[in-house]
């Protein structure tokens, strides 16, 4: 129609393009495996972005050809990002705490012709590479030539240095334009039970959760802010980040493998970082050596949190060094955030412990994409206390899995998440249990999420975790399992005590285990599955 608005496709490489345009001078802070700071600007980048799509299209890659990272965060993973979805190929990010089982698995699923990897992970690749060498043609190393490791690979498989490609790199053709229903991106679960399965995402998805995920209630990054993103670009694309901070203009600083407290910390202060994210248990053991040291946050002002529940007790602490707290929820199959925890009117008119109460559910729906708790029936009623399986539906929620036509569901069906929950009246959803980890005692759900939450406020208690223990009477109990803050020794029957007045009285876990720590999966979330194995052998 003539007068119309235009329209352009949106292409990831349009956020970068912008980043350099506009913010070229914005910083990309990279700490390497040796510790040392490397430091670039969009503008660089985005040059060495467009030479790299020239690299890889001298390797042979076309459209639609799937390109594997086994890389942590970095200004390299960056440009891997905008070239490899930018020429029209699909980024798939592996995370390299998987099983080698798990790591074969998907790299044949994706059909992966390439890896570009860190050199601290070689090995995991020469050790995988016998396994797929009918679809990897090549292995590049995200480094100088004097870095590389040696490395064995079967001789069909080539091994390259990124920064020499990129040397002799020929030229850094412009952007190309294609549909915006383009794949770009692609992410498997880390599924703890069965194979991993992709989710696929696309431009046209990713652009529109950059630009919607970026409202003030969600992450509301400015040009002025230096974020530091501490959940890796493998978990699900950093949640997003390294699209919305070239959006924003806000400058990136990348923690590499060096995720642990003190370098954490060293990198927030010095850097100047003003946001970050996370997963609880990065958080949590941040704080458990800010404790120690009795250091401080010196710059920074907001952190986002999800993955797994971020506990009251936590989001206190945080408010009391001087950082607010915003709670987030989402998944692999979502990009991952459809939901994000920032005040309403109403909000003001609640006192400190209801404020903290209402801080630690997972939040309200973002625009763009949308929440329900359902059950046969279809929506349970939005009252806060009906219970029912979450599921969702919007621009950024995946409709099946990676070459799994039997997943695919209807267009505009809401995708089950796993997850159960309630929403309340004003939008507010809280996370109860992921569907296979409920507790159900005497017909009565009790949720683990809100055991686990109520221990760790115990001034003994560093983590805890809460899973069904089998019961003749009752069905199930709960068994709850803690691991004691640094210098501390939590007593079983005190710990219970703890929830006295906080729960009902058949809520509270009857057994206390006091262990050294909890075991962890690939990205961070506490692996009840492992717990159950090891507390509860009767289950299996
Ligand atoms: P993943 O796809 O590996 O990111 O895992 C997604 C799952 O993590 C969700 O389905 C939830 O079970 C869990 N999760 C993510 N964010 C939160 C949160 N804020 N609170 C509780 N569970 C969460």
């Amino acid at each position: 129609m003539l007068g119309l608005m235009q329209r352009r496709e949106l292409l990831i490489s349009s956020l970068i393009a912008h980043a350099a345009r506009h913010h070229g001078e914005a910083e990309v802070v990279s700490r390497r495996d040796d510790g040392r700071i490397a430091r670039t600007t969009y503008a660089e980048l985005e040059t060495r972005a467009r030479k790299l799509v020239s690299v890889l299209r001298d390797l042979g890659v076309a459209f639609s050809d799937r390109v594997a990272t086994l890389a942590m965060n970095s200004d390299r993973h960056l440009e891997l990002y905008y070239a490899i979805s930018g020429m029209g190929a699909v980024c798939h990010t592996i995370n390299p705490r998987l099983s080698q089982d798990d790591i074969a698995y998907i790299v044949d699923h994706a059909e992966d012709g390439f890896i570009f990897t860190d050199p601290a992970f070689l090995p995991i690749v020469a050790a995988v590479a016998p396994r797929v060498a009918h679809v990897l043609r090549g292995v590049i190393a995200l480094c100088e030539p004097d870095e590389i490791p040696a490395c064995e690979l079967p001789p069909e498989i080539a091994l390259y240095c990124y920064e020499t490609l990129l040397d002799q790199a020929r030229d850094a053709p412009d952007w190309p334009i294609f549909a915006e229903e383009t794949a770009s991106a692609l992410c498997y679960t880390s599924g703890t039970t069965g194979k991993p399965k992709g989710a696929l995402y696309s431009h046209r998805s990713t652009v529109l959760y950059a630009m919607a995920t970026n409202a003030p209630d969600v992450f509301g990054l400015r040009a002025t802010d230096r974020v530091l993103p501490a959940v890796p670009m493998f978990h699900v694309n950093a949640w997003g980040l390294p699209y919305v901070a070239p959006m924003a203009g806000a400058s990136l600083l990348m923690p590499g493998r060096h995720l642990d407290p003190v370098s954490l910390l060293a990198l927030l202060n010095d850097e100047r970082a003003t946001f970050s994210v996370g997963v609880p248990t990065v958080w949590l053991n941040l704080i458990g050596h800010m404790r120690q040291t009795e250091e401080s946050f010196e710059t920074l002002q907001r952190i986002l949190a999800g993955g797994a529940a971020f506990p009251r007790a936590l989001i206190a602490e945080f408010e009391q060094r001087g950082v607010s707290v915003r709670h987030g929820w989402g998944m692999t199959e979502s990009s991952p955030i459809v939901t994000a925890n920032a005040p309403k009117p109403t909000t003001a008119a609640l006192d400190a412990e209801a404020l903290l109460d209402q801080q630690a559910k997972q939040g309200r729906v973002v625009y763009g994409a949308d929440v329900r708790a359902e059950n046969e029936a279809g929506e349970v009623p939005r009252d806060g206390v009906t219970q029912g399986n979450l599921a969702l539906r919007g621009h950024w929620v995946a409709n099946g899995y990676y070459l799994l036509p039997e997943t695919e569901i209807a267009p505009d069906a809401w995708f089950p998440t796993g997850d159960v929950g309630v929403v309340d009246a004003e939008g507010y959803v809280l996370l109860t249990d992921r569907t296979k980890d409920l507790i159900k005692s005497g017909g009565e759900w009790i949720s683990s999420i809100a055991l686990e939450n109520i221990a760790v406020g115990h001034p003994d208690v560093a983590e805890a975790a809460a899973i069904a223990e089998p019961d003749e009477k009752w069905g199930e109990r709960p068994l709850l399992v803690v691991v004691p803050r640094t210098g501390h020794e939590p007593q079983p029957e005190d710990v219970r005590a703890f929830f006295n007045g906080k729960v009902p009285n058949w809520s509270i876990p009857d057994r206390v285990i006091i262990a050294e720590e909890l075991p962890h999966g690939a990205t961070g979330k506490i692996l009840k599955s492992e717990l159950r194995r090891i507390y509860t052998p009767r289950e299996g």
